[in-house]
Parts: structure tokens; C-alpha cells; sequence
């Protein structure tokens, strides 16, 4: 089962899709597990992926992985393959499709129509932070031409305020209008937190779409490293320009 955010629909060109855990080969909670990563069968795993890209409509020859840190470093990418330690990336090159992996961390991802950028990243409490979402719009911006007040941004399924109970490491670093007080602790809301700096960068709120479900307790629907811990399997999103003509 992919997911195609509301954000990419009405736009011929745009590829944004997202894996679920259903619908793929791996066995018990891994389900449809896209990382070699994480103990899986890379055999199941070559076919998840390949089911996969074949349902978003995206060439598996032409796409770029990332081995994602929970850094704050994003890359310009210009060609298919791996990207060693980053956690976004992004391209003004049609045809070529971006990864992101997750399990509760947060995927973003960000598009100018008219500069024709594309960029993912991948922001877990440390890349939030960090404010690696920021580093992405600024770094398409100085590169690609991209202008934030035209910029569109969808924030992906990912662990939700509804669960994501954390330690003072965590809530300490976040505004507070991104802690929550519940019955087991503080929790964090990433997606809030992520929404408020893409605002901060000019990126107009009614350009941000931000998908509240939450990976923790969406157990039917999404992986959760929080939940399933080793036997978690992860999720990918993919996003790009289809070439013209
Ligand atoms: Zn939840």
C-alpha cells in the first residue's frame, strides 16, 4: 500500500509517494520493510523495493539513497545512488528521485513548482533540533533558485504528540508550544516543531501540509521503531520531477 499526499495531487510532473508496512514480502512485523539495514532479508527487501518504485511510477536506476546520520547535513545530488552521512537532499535535476527513510522520525519534503526543486529530509528529534528542515530551504534556495514564499512542503507520517513521550534531552531543546504534558510524560511534537521553522523560512502556512497520523499507535498502517524496536522494519518516501516531453 503507497500513500500520495494531497500535496502532490493536480501536478502532472511532481512524484511523491510514500511506502506503508502493507503490501510488501518480509516476514512478521517487518511487513513491507524497504531498508537492508535493519536484519532483513535483503532478498525480501530487494522486492519490496522494487514493488515499490514500480507502484510511484519511478525508475529504480534512478534514484538516490541517503545513509541517513540524524545530522543536520543536507546535499545537492545531481546523479543516481547512495549519499554517505546526510539527511537531505536535494536536486533541480528532472528524473532523478529522491529517498527518505523513516520509522517515527519525520519526513519532509519540499518543492518550488517553479524552480523545478525538489528536496527530502529526514528529521528525527536531533535533525528537528538542528533545524534541518531550515538548512534544506535555505541551501534550495542559494542553490537552485528556489524561493521560499512559492515553496510547498508536506510533513509526513511520523510519531505523533499523541505518543511520543520523551526525556529532558528532547523537550528541553523544543519550544514549548511543542511539549505536551500526558499521563505517561512530556511528549514531543516534531511535526509542530518542523511546521514552525519551515514558517520561519517564509514558507507560507497555507503551503504546508502536515499528515497527523501517527506511526506509534498506526500500528495497522506504519512502522514504528518506538513500538516494534529491532524487529521494526522502515518506510520510504520518494520524491521527483518526471522529465519533460
Ligand atoms: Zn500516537
Amino acid at each position: 500500500m503507497i500513500l500520495h499526499p494531497v500535496f502532490a495531487e493536480g501536478d502532472e510532473r511532481l512524484v511523491c509517494a510514500l511506502s506503508t508496512r502493507l503490501g510488501g514480502v518480509s516476514t512478521g512485523s517487518f511487513g513491507m520493510n524497504l531498508s537492508f539495514s535493519v536484519g532483513d532479508d535483503p532478498a525480501a527487501v530487494e522486492e519490496n523495493r522494487r514493488r515499490f518504485f514500480a507502484a510511484a511510477g519511478v525508475p529504480p536506476d534512478r534514484v538516490v539513497f541517503q545513509r541517513q546520520v540524524h545530522g543536520a547535513t543536507v546535499r545537492h545530488v545531481q546523479t543516481p545512488g547512495v549519499v554517505d552521512a546526510t539527511d537531505g537532499i536535494y536536486t533541480a535535476t528532472p528524473g532523478l528521485y529522491l529517498c527518505v527513510t523513516v520509522a517515527d522520525c519525520v519526513p519532509v519534503f519540499l518543492y518550488d513548482p517553479e524552480a523545478g526543486a525538489v528536496g527530502v529530509i529526514h528529521a528525527g528529534w536531533r535533525g528537528t533540533v538542528a533545524g534541518i528542515v531550515a538548512e534544506g530551504v535555505a541551501a534550495m534556495t542559494r542553490e537552485l533558485g528556489a524561493r521560499p514564499a512559492r515553496m510547498k512542503a508536506y510533513i509526513g507520517p511520523s510519531a505523533g504528540v499523541c505518543c511520543y513521550v520523551v526525556g529532558d534531552e528532547v523537550s528541553s531543546r523544543l519550544p514549548a508550544s511543542c511539549v505536551v504534558a500526558t499521563s505517561g510524560g512530556l511528549a514531543a511534537d516534531l511535526k509542530r516543531a518542523n511546521e514552525e521553522i519551515l514558517e520561519g523560512t517564509g514558507i507560507p502556512a497555507r503551503s504546508i501540509v502536515v499528515d497527523q497520523a501517527c506511526t506509534i499507535c498506526g500500528s495497522a498502517r506504519y512502522h514504528s521503531h518506538r513500538r516494534d524496536g529491532a524487529r521494526s522494519g522502515r518506510m520510504m518516501g520518494v520524491m521527483g520531477l518526471r522529465p519533460v516531453g
